[in-house]
């Protein structure tokens, strides 16, 4: 069986990231899309805010789950049994930095490789930041997050904008 994990902060999950969980789950039979819980990052929403808004974003892919995890990607992949990582490539100042994790897991563990789906190009300026940029000055996120995430990603700063 083919396995492998997508890794990632997905504060908040984008068109960016759901195209890239579609396309690599047509090519294993599970894909398992690993939330990073990276506190250190001070994510806008919880690990468990990300898994839930994954899960109803992939509700109509049978074979993608999707968990939360803390520690080294390597370690992760090898407890649940992938000797897959899927990560997606932007432009090419993602390419040194994914290089070298990739190249990192596969020193940790040399069952473990990493593959690269290149962006849609319609998404290839969008990141996780810029949807929460432009929420933040109240603009349209409309392009960037399905049409379930953008009122949880208004309702943060909504949230925040009355403590302050
Ligand atoms: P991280 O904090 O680990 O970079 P992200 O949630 O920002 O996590 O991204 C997870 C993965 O998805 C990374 O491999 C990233 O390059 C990829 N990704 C993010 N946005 C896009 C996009 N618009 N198109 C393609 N891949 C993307």
């Amino acid at each position: 069986m083919r396995k492998a994990i997508y890794p990632g902060s997905f504060d908040p999950p984008t068109f960016g990231h759901l195209d890239i969980i579609e396309r690599s789950a047509k090519m294993v039979d599970e894909l398992n899309v690993a939330v990073l819980k990276n506190n250190a990052k001070n994510p806008l929403f919880s690990a468990e805010e990300r898994v839930s808004m994954i899960r109803e974003l992939t509700s109509h892919l049978p074979n993608v789950t999707v968990s939360s995890f803390d520690g080294l990607t390597a370690d992760y992949a090898a407890r649940v049994g992938a000797n897959i990582v899927v990560r997606g490539l932007r432009a090419v100042t993602d390419f040194e930095y994914e290089m070298q994790i990739a190249q990192t897991n596969h020193a940790i563990n040399d069952q473990i490789d990493t593959i690269f789906l290149t962006t849609n190009l319609k998404y290839s300026y969008l990141s996780s930041t810029i949807v929460k940029e432009v929420a933040s000055y109240g603009g349209d996120i409309s392009r960037f997050v399905p049409e379930q995430i953008i009122e949880r990603v208004y309702g943060k700063y909504h949230i925040l904008n009355q403590n302050r």
